[in-house]
């Protein structure tokens, strides 16, 4: 018999399933609010005119040195510009440039998962860390990445669903009663996925505050910076506000393109961490530990969807356009956000459904139970994940009705 028999059973993704469920069903009204994705009003897929300009210039280039490898941490150029937007895209900008870059080590990664893959693997091997601390719920990659890492999982509450809102007096009580020196706490800088609930400035000083005291480590995880409010310094406030705490924080950014760039597929992100000390030593220290891990695993990161970022972050011009096309995504999601609300309103539907319009980003958490999921998948043909979560971005003027319709008809 094959010694590969009898191998443990592997959960298969939900969301993934999801997709492929609707597009094996046939019905014409069907709604898909599983995957996290952009979609326009019509339902379509949004390559950004930013993109598509940074494409042109490119095709116009003909650089024959377009296939080549990247250097094992990546390009220097689209790291120096991926740093800047987590880090410096303030008002204010850098503090103290020199010394400030000098504290941050950066690699070129596989995108956001990527990212926060080789983050960890460096801190499983590296840092002093006993656990991982992941919000109560998160995304659910989040889980097989530690696990992978090898690095004991511990929860902390994140979600109360009695009123749909932040338990951030949970959170407080578990970070600082039960994490230990050096354990990492993983945060969501903004847009958290699933629930769409941010902690608000003064909670995220007073996180900052309890990480200060209890020497945990912030591993910030950043998918969404700019999708969610269509400022970018706004959706990386906490991570700056962090970096800039005295005496200084040791902390890492995961940083994705997938959604604010619309680059799903190209798979493009980086990975910093951030030191206590500003030391060209220690830095490109963890660059060699970090591109020792990459070399290991993909040897570099694929170069394809970096050069759309570089040289649209290289351009006055091309920058201005893509802040506009965040406008355009932020926006309809807001709007959809809104519609639903007014539509489930209007329903008279029972419940209270403020906290749809109150959450940020592409997802929602509707509160939504099992049953009601299964009787909305069965009937109306509107599928999304057991937890209640809803991809607003699935949503349209011409379904945001049937689906409002769909809901109150579930929980009546
Ligand atoms: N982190 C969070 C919280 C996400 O929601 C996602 C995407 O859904 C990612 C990271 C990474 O996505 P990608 O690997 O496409 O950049």
């Amino acid at each position: 018999a094959s010694q590969f028999a009898s191998l443990p059973p592997v959960a298969s993704d939900e969301v993934f399933d999801l997709i492929g469920a609707y597009l094996a069903d046939a019905y014409p009204e069907r709604v898909n609010l599983g995957a996290g994705v952009y979609r326009t009003a019509d339902g379509k897929p949004w390559p950004l005119a930013s993109v598509e300009q940074a494409e042109k210039l490119q095709q116009a280039a003909n650089d024959p040195g377009r296939h080549e490898y990247l250097p094992i941490a990546g390009d220097q150029e689209f790291l120096k510009l991926a740093r800047d937007l987590v880090f410096a895209s303030g008002a204010s900008g850098w503090a103290d440039q020199k010394t400030d870059e000098l504290r941050i080590a950066s690699v070129q990664t596989v995108s956001g998962t990527g990212a926060n893959h080789v983050g960890a693997l460096f801190l499983a091997h590296h840092s002093k860390a006993k656990h991982v601390w992941i919000s109560d719920p998160t995304w659910i990659n989040h889980h097989t990445i530690w696990e992978l890492a090898g690095v004991e999982r511990r929860l902390y509450p994140y979600y109360k669903a009695s009123d749909c809102s932040f338990d951030f007096d949970g959170m407080i009580k578990a970070l600082d009663e039960e994490a230990e020196r050096n354990d990492i706490v993983l945060l969501h800088a903004c847009a958290h996925n699933p629930t769409g609930i941010d902690p608000s400035k003064e909670q995220w000083k007073a996180i900052a505050e309890v990480c200060q005291r209890k020497g945990l480590f912030p591993f910030f995880d950043s998918a969404y910076q700019g999708f969610a409010s269509g400022d970018p310094a706004e959706d990386a406030w906490c991570i700056q506000y962090f970096f800039e705490q005295k005496p200084s924080i040791e902390m890492c950014v995961a940083q994705s393109f997938s959604k604010n760039f619309g680059l799903y597929g190209q798979r493009a992100g980086a990975f910093h961490l951030v030191t206590s000390t500003p030391s060209a030593e220690i830095r490109d220290g963890v660059v060699a530990g970090l591109s020792h891990i990459i070399r290991g695993e993909f040897s570099m990161a694929p170069r394809f969807g970096s050069s759309i970022v570089k040289t649209i972050l290289q351009s006055e011009a091309l920058t201005t356009q893509w802040m506009d096309d965040l406008q355009v995504m932020s926006g309809r999601i807001k709007t959809m956000r809104e519609s639903l609300y007014n539509e489930l309103i209007k329903l008279n539907t029972p419940g209270t459904w403020t906290h749809i319009v109150n959450q940020i980003g592409m997802f929602s958490y509707t509160g939504l139970t099992v049953p009601q999921i299964k009787y909305l998948r069965e009937k109306y043909h509107i599928y999304m994940l057991v937890s209640g979560r809803i991809s607003i971005s699935g949503l349209t003027p011409k379904n945001v009705e049937y689906v409002a319709i769909a809901i109150n008809d579930a929980v009546q």
